[in-house]
């Protein structure tokens, strides 16, 4: 029924520099590239430009008055100096650009020990200054470029998308953008019993939700913070009441910690139209303390899994499908694996990624991203960008996880919260 696809993966990994990142050491997170020093003179430079507010977390981010004030430098982009149509880039491996993946910030309200863990990212730690964050108009302009370059799907991500002030502005006019075929967002929940109305009434269309459990305990060690997992049901009911279809939910697994809440995730999400996808544990970034041992691989998800609710496999919805699909063969619905670690699918991947601060990345993986932010704030026109953003992809060759092998973990690699999944 199932073919035992997956065989044994070594792994390690890494590249080179990128401004933050951090190494576990056997006294937990010991080395970070930029020293305290250098985030303590980030923040300082933050506040003197935000004049005088501090970016304690888990504060809300007011982004709109930094949106307000870039918008009036931005460089003017009028109908009149319509973006130019050339052929879509192929990277050097052949894979065309069709996702854009664009973090809106870097902060989130969530302290999930295996991407944004407490100890790590507490009361001190330097976010970035709004000013440094793209605005809604810089985000939407880029996206403009991306499009006209093939991308196809956008999706709304973060750190926690949903901190950022008045998301379903930039919602509608993502939407508005013509060549946008799919829009989503990626969010931990928390605020979709107030957010999903609104950002379904901007023209989100559908929504993935992160849930790691359904036992509170569970719940709550995994997302580091006092959050009742009850919220994150409630706010996943609001987004079906407000027409967002489909949804998804995105369970990451880690050995020892939440493995036990995969079958009742399973059944609680058969049959209720979500459509469940486990995500193995990654090694992003360097602050999560990644080891293989604590992956669950998808063989053995989908072993439990048949052994409860036999399934069958789907065959791709289209090509570059991150998730290997199954249905259950009693007709009840479908779930998913999605399987980075142990069935490395770089080679139909298709994604880019703009982080909050308007860096370009071709891969979750990668140790440094190319800076689109200064040639727009510095006046770059339509097409000097858009070059940019062509030779990035041109240039592409990464392919991580395929190639993880000894002796490079130690290597810098950029956090998910920066570029968001
Ligand atoms: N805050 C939003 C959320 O919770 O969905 C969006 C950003 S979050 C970085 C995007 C996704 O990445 C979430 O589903 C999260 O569980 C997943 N993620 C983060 N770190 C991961 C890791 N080390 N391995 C696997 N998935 C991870």
């Amino acid at each position: 029924m199932l073919g035992a696809k997956s065989g044994p993966v070594e792994l390690t990994g890494g590249t080179s520099g990128h401004r933050r990142w951090y190494r576990r050491g056997p006294a937990g997170v010991v080395a970070h590239r930029f020293g305290a020093a250098d985030h303590r003179a980030r923040s300082a430079g933050s506040r003197a430009v935000a004049g005088g507010r501090g970016y304690d977390v888990p504060a809300m981010t007011d982004h709109r008055r930094a949106d307000d004030e870039l918008a009036s430098r931005a460089a003017p982009t009028s109908a009149a100096a319509a973006v130019s149509a050339p052929a879509p880039p192929l990277d050097r491996l052949g894979r065309r650009m069709h996702d854009l993946r664009i973090s809106v910030t870097d902060r989130c309200n969530f302290r999930c020990t295996y991407c944004m863990p407490a100890e790590v990212f507490g009361r001190d730690y330097a976010f970035l200054p709004r000013l440094q964050i793209l605005t809604f108009e810089e985000v939407t302009r880029l996206a403009r470029l991306f499009v006209a370059l093939g991308v196809e799907k956008l999706r709304i991500t973060g750190g926690e998308p949903t901190v950022r002030r008045d998301l379903p502005d930039l919602v509608r006019m993502l939407a508005a953008i013509d060549g946008v075929r799919d829009l989503t967002l990626t969010t931990n929940g928390s605020a979709l019993r107030r957010l999903a109305g609104p950002l379904a009434d901007a023209g989100l269309r559908r929504i993935t939700v992160s849930l790691d459990s359904l036992d509170d305990d569970v719940f709550r060690r995994m997302t580091g913070i006092d959050f009742p997992v009850s919220r994150v049901l409630d706010g996943i009911a609001a987004a079906g009441e407000a027409g967002l279809a489909p949804i998804k939910v995105n369970m990451v697994v880690r050995r020892g910690v939440n493995e036990d809440s995969i079958l009742p995730v399973a059944r609680w999400a058969r049959g209720s139209g979500l459509v469940l996808r486990f995500i193995e544990f990654m090694d992003v970034g360097h602050t999560n303390g990644w080891r293989m041992d604590e992956v669950v691989p998808r063989a053995e998800i989908l072993a439990r899994l048949d052994a409860a609710m036999p399934l069958e496999a789907v065959p791709a919805a289209y090509a570059g499908e991150v998730a290997d699909r199954f249905r259950y063969r009693d007709g009840s619905g479908e779930v998913g694996v999605i399987a980075s670690v142990t069935r490395p699918f770089c080679g139909s991947c298709t994604r880019s990624r703009l982080s909050a601060e308007g860096e370009l990345y071709t891969c979750l993986f990668a140790a440094a991203g190319t800076d689109l932010k200064t040639p727009l704030r510095a006046g770059a026109t339509d097409d000097e960008l858009s070059e940019r953003i062509r030779a990035v992809w041109a240039l592409r060759a990464d392919r991580y996880s395929e190639l993880r092998a000894a002796g490079t973990a130690d290597g810098p690699r950029v956090e998910m919260f920066a570029i968001g999944g």
